[in-house]
């Protein structure tokens, strides 16, 4: 590591240094977090309702859309439009279920590649695993990572080549679902006087859907113009998302938030604004994202059933499980493969756990090391390369990847305004204030994020009653309860599409897709076998809160130590957090346990009524 000064002579002497290095580390990392625990948690957050409700009108639609509400029954309803309800209607239309209608508050198929356009926007998960369908749909993306407007057009072919503009409701948010145990049926009504009844229903309404603004003091004051970065204003800014934001040009501009998203565009603000601040309360780690163009005589080689083996490989690679080879080979692989196969060469030689433990620690300091040598190397200004590097282990907030971002540090009209972990002070009607000091902006651009661990029903911004007029947060009250993520006991005939009780990926369409093709297999089968019905168990379901609960406390120590974020309840963790997360025993494991169910055929854990 470098942080050693002197190369050390022997075995026992390196051991020694290298111990060394690690408790001052730890002792660094544990200052940084401690700096940033706070006592609301992610009660710090301002939801966007009422005065903030603004933050999510629709820069892309039309205005004045109007239609006959539907008073109608359709088989399935999907609620969501992105990759998770197209993955649901397109598997569920080759299930040979036809009548399926997809509802969603945008004018258009995409989900969160059509609200976030902000310039810059990319996907640093390689395009060739993370785009969903290219067989399906005889594609291959451009380049190793795709931009946002090739992500939104894939999403839009998916839905052409399944049909689903056939019975689709756009600009449509609903409101209530409620069961209705006399017919068997859900009635689902909308923003738009829809009264439709359903016999299934699927909610896709994403992970990371409602943006959320930081609790700073003073917000509602700002006088000048502003909007969240998921909702990016380019008749104010100009240009699109390939940049070129003349609309910038004469603007002081400030972003809050240094995350995936502001890292993504803070290079192109910094290229058109007369002056750029950056309110950075955690520093980001940025490894390289190099993005060649795709070799078409690679293209012409691949095989049929090329795309689910490169999905597995790399989500086998990412999930720890070495691989003959690494057909991805990017910062994913390369950092999760050196922290977790590292662990488990480990363990191939018998060694004790607390050993296995420090070689990983050791593995992430090196790491990280890595990291923050490569913020000195570009970033000229000394102080700003200090405040730009991140003191925390890799998996507690969101790895990035640009070859821009640092760079743009170094522009004379860019200011990184460091908050030492503290947050910004307050918003004046002008501008901004830290450590006492205010700057005057144009523009307050809000890169501060998304919802996450909020309640369920409140991010899927809908209303769930299930049998007797329960609600789903009631029922969820002291933690999520599921059967494989995806169904809940007295909500029949209902299937969730989300991350709580599933298995995570870092590639997060892969695991919408096994999702789609388990529910598509239930409904299909309920269909045939002319049942009213499907539920889980009392058992079923109460059987996998446990594993979920058991499991999960593997990876509890790890975030517990973690600087804030909302990997880890802002720095919360409660017995309800660890309920509500992941299934801990991996994706790998959580696709295998629904592939052996379905092979099964016993619908197991699950009532057919
Ligand atoms: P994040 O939640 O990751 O980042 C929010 C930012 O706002 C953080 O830097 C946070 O600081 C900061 N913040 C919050 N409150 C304050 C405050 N009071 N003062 C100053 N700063 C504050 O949101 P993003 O939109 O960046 O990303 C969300 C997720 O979307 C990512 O984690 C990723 O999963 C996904 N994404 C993926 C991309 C891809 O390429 N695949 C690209 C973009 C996004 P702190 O860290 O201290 O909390």
């Amino acid at each position: 590591m470098p942080t050693s000064v002197e190369e050390p002579t022997t075995t026992d002497e390196a051991t020694a240094q290298h111990e060394f290095d690690a408790a001052r580390m730890r002792e660094k990392y544990r200052e940084e977090r401690d700096r940033r625990l706070r006592d609301d948690g992610n009660e710090q957050y301002v939801e966007v309702k009422g005065e903030f409700a603004h933050f999510l009108d629709d820069p892309y639609a039309e205005s004045g859309f109007e239609r006959e509400s539907l008073h109608d029954e359709v088989e399935v309803l999907v609620i969501g439009g992105g990759f998770g309800g197209l993955l649901a209607g397109a598997r569920l239309r080759q299930a040979g279920v036809e009548d399926v209608r997809i509802i969603d508050p945008a004018s258009d198929f995409g989900g969160t590649w059509y609200w976030n356009r902000y310039p810059g926007i990319a996907c640093d998960i390689e395009s060739y695993t993370y785009l969903p369908m290219l067989e399906e749909l005889d594609y291959v993306p451009k380049e190793k990572y795709a931009f946002g407007p090739e992500i939104l057009d894939h999403s839009q072919a998916i839905a052409r080549k399944f049909d689903l503009y056939r019975d689709v409701c756009f600009q449509t948010r609903v409101e209530d679902l409620r069961w209705s145990e006399e017919d068997a049926r859900w009635i689902v009504t909308t923003n738009r006087g829809d009264r439709m009844k359903a016999h299934y229903v699927c909610l896709a309404t994403g992970p990371l859907n409602r943006p959320k603004l930081p609790g700073i003091a003073g917000i509602e004051d700002f006088e000048g113009h502003t909007f969240h970065a998921s909702r990016w204003d380019y008749e104010y800014t100009g240009g699109g998302s390939d940049g070129n934001l003349t609309g910038l040009e004469g603007k002081r501009v400030g972003i809050i938030g240094t995350g995936a998203t502001s890292v993504q565009c803070v290079p192109h603000i910094g290229a058109s604004a007369e002056q750029l601040y950056v309110f950075q309360r955690t520093p980001s780690s940025i490894d390289v994202k190099d993005n060649p163009a795709t070799d078409p005589e690679w293209k012409k080689r691949l095989k049929p059933g090329w795309h689910q083996h490169r999905m597995d490989n790399f989500n086998s690679l990412v999930s720890g499980i070495p691989q003959p080879e690494d057909l991805v080979n990017d910062g994913w692989t390369d950092l999760i493969g050196k922290l977790i196969v590292g662990l488990r060469e480990a363990a191939g030689k018998d060694q004790p756990p607390t050993d296995i433990e420090k070689a990983i620690e050791l593995a992430d300091f090196e790491k990280m090391e890595e990291i923050r040598a490569r913020v000195d190397s570009i970033v000229d200004n000394a102080d700003t390369a200090e405040a730009l590097k991140p003191y925390y282990r890799q998996f507690c907030k969101r790895p990035c990847f640009h070859n821009e971002y640092l760079d743009t540090f170094n522009r004379p009209n860019v200011k990184l305004v460091d908050t030492k972990g503290k947050g910004v002070e307050r918003i004046t009607k002008r501008g901004v204030i830290v450590n006492g000091h205010e700057y005057d902006v144009d523009c307050l651009i809000y890169a501060s994020g998304f919802e996450v661990g909020t309640d369920y029903s409140r991010r899927a911004d809908l209303h769930l009653y299930g049998r007797s007029g329960q609600t789903l947060t009631d029922k969820w009250s002291d933690g999520v309860r599921t059967l494989h993520g995806m169904h809940v006991r007295d909500f029949p005939n209902c299937f969730i599409m989300s991350n709580p009780q599933a298995g995570f990926t870092a590639s997060y369409p892969h695991l919408l897709n096994e999702q789609a093709k388990h529910l598509a297999y239930i409904i299909k089968t309920g269909i045939d076998k002319g049942l009213r019905t499907v539920e889980a168990s009392e058992a079923g379901e109460s059987g996998w809160v446990e594993q979920c609960i058991d499991k999960a406390r593997l990876a509890t120590d790890f975030v517990e130590n973690c600087t804030p974020g909302y990997y880890n309840n802002e720095g919360q963790m409660s017995k309800r957090s660890i309920q509500d997360g992941f299934y801990g025993g991996g994706s790998i494991q959580f696709f295998k346990i629904l592939e052996d169910w379905r092979k099964a055929d016993e619908f197991e854990g699950m009532e057919l009524g």
